[in-house]
């Protein structure tokens, strides 16, 4: 197994290079990809969760074999970082692996990573999605409350508002938060249906931004919505 990979097509948006820790995921979003990029029957992907076998050996392995170093490791793809309900000590050791060999993280969460703060430091990047939406037991206010602990705690932020689900929501979330925000990801609700209007949302988000000085990065496909 090559746990450490290279992102292609819209994933390669997010990172250089990425790991994914678990064989599923709980959190159940509708709008979930990744059942689909596994050829995994849904349900059984939300219902069964466990680290991938041997993970964090080969990722040790890997890392020092092909003498990879100084990058930054997106956490997850496929998967939650950390699955709501389910014991993530295979995370830590992951994370660990990845800065011991002189890596960094870029976290991407539903739930809720604080138990890892202490081995983070700021060359790694905190980051949840804000879709507007619960997923599990998380409230999309407990993830905001996570991130600014994050960054008080001297890592850098970052949010993924990919896929936007409810427009008016993600723009009172930039307006409030922008503060404990480092960077934000913009994207759009891809293959499922949508009662948003991308060309107006991606306008309105992009001024938004630029008007509270926000780094911010709008995905490739709603890019397209508007230029059109
Ligand atoms: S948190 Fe990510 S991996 Fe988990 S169900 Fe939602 S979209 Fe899928």
């Amino acid at each position: 197994m090559k746990p450490l990979y290279v992102p292609k097509g819209k994933a390669k948006e997010y990172g250089d290079y990425a790991v994914n820790i678990y064989t599923g995921c709980p959190h159940r979003c509708y709008y979930c990809f990744a059942p689909s990029v596994l050829h995994r029957d849904r349900e059984e992907f939300h219902s069964h969760v466990e680290p991938r076998p041997g993970i964090v050996e080969a990722l040790k392995r890997q890392l020092e074999r092909e003498g990879v170093t100084g990058k930054l490791i997106h956490l997850c793809f496929t998967c939650d970082p950390y699955p709501t309900g389910y014991d993530t000590s295979v995370t830590r050791e992951v994370i660990k692996a990845i800065k011991e060999s002189g890596n960094h993280v870029q976290i991407l969460t539903k739930g809720d990573g604080i138990r890892d703060f202490d081995l983070l430091d700021g060359n790694d990047w905190y980051g949840i999605t804000y879709d507007g939406m619960p997923h599990g037991v998380y409230e999309p206010s407990d993830r905001v409350i996570v991130l600014a602990d994050a960054k008080y705690a001297g890592l850098k932020t970052w949010v993924s508002c990919e896929p936007v689900i409810y427009a008016g929501a993600v723009l009172e979330f930039l307006e409030n938060c922008h503060d404990i925000i480092d960077k934000i990801k913009i994207g759009k609700l891809n293959y499922h249906p949508s009662t948003i209007n991308w060309k107006d949302f991606g306008h309105e988000a992009e001024q938004l931004c630029q008007k509270l000085g926000m780094d911010y990065y709008i995905k490739e496909s709603l890019r397209k919505e508007m230029e059109k």
